[in-house]
């Protein structure tokens, strides 16, 4: 909806000589299954004016933003459709399966979101939303909390049990799922999140020596 072009489209249908054109939101909702056939249209462009062959009566105006804004009728409301849930449900589940095995990526993301977090007063919540202010500990910094067994499993096994930054096996150790192997790539000192985007699995010589500074995250990737 930001493309000042007009939106784009892609070929649709048997003919790959003459295809019918769809939009791509919908090309996606028949991939996944949602929708069986397009919701949606590009209406037919308007032929040039006075050019031969033109249908209808040429003397009636043609509106050359026709397209784009039967475009963005159809996505303002599409928005506030179930299909569009679904599809968004979809592709976030898509995007977290694929990014969250790339550390540095997530830790950029969690760098980026600390800006915000980094810039809240726990005093500043209004009077209905004051239990949001027991997550801080101070201005810009929020309490640890221990991850859930889920969030710990899916990060020992997304870093195959091993310390991201010295490699040591840490698989073998009765307690390998001990909330001490958790670290916050982004510290909660420098108004990191509690998110299982913000953790890694180190051992607790390197955890030990990281503190509070913010390092790199391991590019260290196993086959
Ligand atoms: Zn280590």
């Amino acid at each position: 909806m930001n493309d000042t072009d007009g939106p784009t489209r892609m070929p649709f249908g048997p003919d790959p000589i003459y295809p019918d054109w769809i939009l791509p939101v919908d090309a996606a909702m028949l991939q996944y299954g949602i929708i069986d056939e397009p919701l949606f249209f590009i209406p037919d462009e308007p032929a040039p004016e006075g050019s031969p062959g033109s249908e209808g009566s040429s003397s009636e105006p043609k509106d050359p933003y026709h397209v784009v804004n039967a475009c963005y009728d159809y996505l303002l409301n599409l928005r506030w459709t179930q299909v569009y849930e679904d599809l968004m449900s979809r592709i976030t589940d898509e995007v977290f399966y694929v990014m969250f095995l790339n550390r540095r990526a997530l830790a950029n993301l969690n760098q980026f979101l600390s800006g915000y977090v980094g810039e809240i007063a726990s005093d500043g919540f209004d009077p209905d939303e004051a239990s949001l202010a027991d997550l801080f500990v101070r201005d810009g910094e929020l309490k640890r909390v221990r991850p859930p067994m889920w969030a710990r499993r899916a990060v020992f096994y997304r870093d195959r049990g091993r310390c991201t930054a010295c490699g040591t096996d840490l698989s073998g150790l009765i307690d390998t799922l001990s909330v001490g192997n958790y670290n916050h790539m982004v510290p909660l000192a420098r108004s990191g999140l509690n998110d299982v985007t913000n953790l890694q699995l180190l051992c607790e010589n390197c955890n030990s020596q990281k503190s509070d500074k913010v390092e790199d995250p391991s590019n260290r990737y196993r086959r």
